[in-house]
């Protein structure tokens, strides 16, 4: 049953690397690279005042192909599968500190992949590290089975530029009115986007990436760092437990259960916090900072924040918003393997708040 579970995601995971390698083949153009704030080292921030969201529907891409919707609901139902496991186990053996641990440890790990890597890193260029640095965060951040570093880049980065337009690829708005509508957006926004095509022209938006041939290769071994995300807890929960079913459980709890929950609540951060939460700043979108998601994404909920100034390291940026990505990234820092970090000076951030 596990054997054919990381056969599935394993054909699961070529898709996505054929996918990602077929894509930066295609030609590359840096316009929006160019017109960006990133390569600023002091934040500038977004001083457009709130738009008026428009009323027209959400623009389609085109649906994925079949192989590819396959796949997609594959990687989503899987870490489902595992949570089912992982109870039917546990009422037949006991709880177990091990798999907790295994649990805990693989979020942490696999979530800063994403946050500090992924997104704060290679999006938005927040700070500088060393190669090997970039790569090992790609490892991590792959083992959350999200795609491959560079396409999750370039469908972020036209996030930011199309944030709650209907260009958008996943706005929770313009897929209608009332509690219908709200549904059907919570759900576009949460994993249906994923079911569609790529916008046209995304490629230019990685070029930067693309043109690195270890990040390419890096990012496009997804596959291999997917498979280890599900060894690594399998070994450590068999060598510490002593126990086959040490190694199962292992397996499922640091790697599928754990999934499971790094993706709904990624997700909830492009769900949620264009929904609920509260807007401090002024951007030209729905963006919000959500505490709930502020805490379990590591500092990824402060959303609003993240979106007035996308170029910040840091996202909370009051005393209180707790973002323990920034705090790994100042450890990065200390120890002198992370250096550059931008934020915004306290008067740029005081100058874009709603209320003063
Ligand atoms: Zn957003
Ligand atoms: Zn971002």
């Amino acid at each position: 049953m596990a054997f054919r579970t990381a056969s599935a995601l394993v054909l699961l995971d070529i898709f996505y690397a054929a996918e990602i390698l077929h894509s930066e083949a295609r030609s590359l153009r840096p316009d929006w690279i160019r017109s960006s704030a990133m390569n600023e080292t002091i934040v500038l921030p977004v001083t457009d005042p709130i738009v008026e969201l428009s009323s027209r529907k959400g623009v389609v891409y085109g649906r994925l192909s079949l192989g590819g919707r396959i796949a997609t609901l594959l990687g989503v139902t899987i870490p489902l599968g595992g949570l089912a496991a992982a109870v039917i186990i546990e009422w037949g053996h006991g709880f177990h500190w091990v798999d907790l641990g295994l649990f805990i440890g693989m979020y942490i790990l696999t979530t800063l992949g994403i946050t500090v890597g992924f997104h704060r890193l290679f999006v938005h260029r927040s700070f500088e590290t060393y190669l090997p640095v970039k790569v090992g965060l790609i490892a991590l951040g792959s083992m959350a089975l999200q795609g491959a570093m560079i396409h999750w880049v370039g469908l972020h980065r036209w996030h930011h530029q199309h944030s709650d337009n209907p260009e958008d690829v996943h706005s929770p708005h313009h897929q209608g009115r009332g509690l219908i509508g709200l549904l059907r957006g919570f759900w576009h926004a949460h994993i249906g986007w994923a079911f569609y095509a790529d916008p046209p022209g995304i490629d230019r938006y990685v070029q930067d990436l693309a043109k690195s041939p270890t990040l390419r290769v890096a990012s496009g071994l997804f596959p291999v760092w997917v498979i280890l995300g599900l060894v690594i807890p399998a070994v450590l929960g068999g060598a510490i437990s002593g126990t086959w079913t040490g190694l199962w459980t292992g397996m499922i709890w640091g790697g599928l259960v754990r999934v499971l929950l790094v993706h709904h609540v990624t997700w909830s951060v492009n769900s949620v916090c264009h929904l609920w939460g509260q807007q401090p700043y002024r951007s030209a979108d729905e963006s919000r900072d959500n505490i709930v998601f502020g805490i379990l994404a590591m500092g990824e909920g402060w959303h609003n924040t993240h979106h007035a100034f996308p170029t910040s390291a840091r996202h909370g940026l009051r005393w209180w918003q707790l973002d323990m990505s920034y705090w790994a990234i100042r450890l990065l820092a200390l120890v002198g393997l992370a250096w550059n970090l931008k934020v915004p000076t306290k008067l740029a951030s005081e100058k874009e708040r709603r209320t003063s």
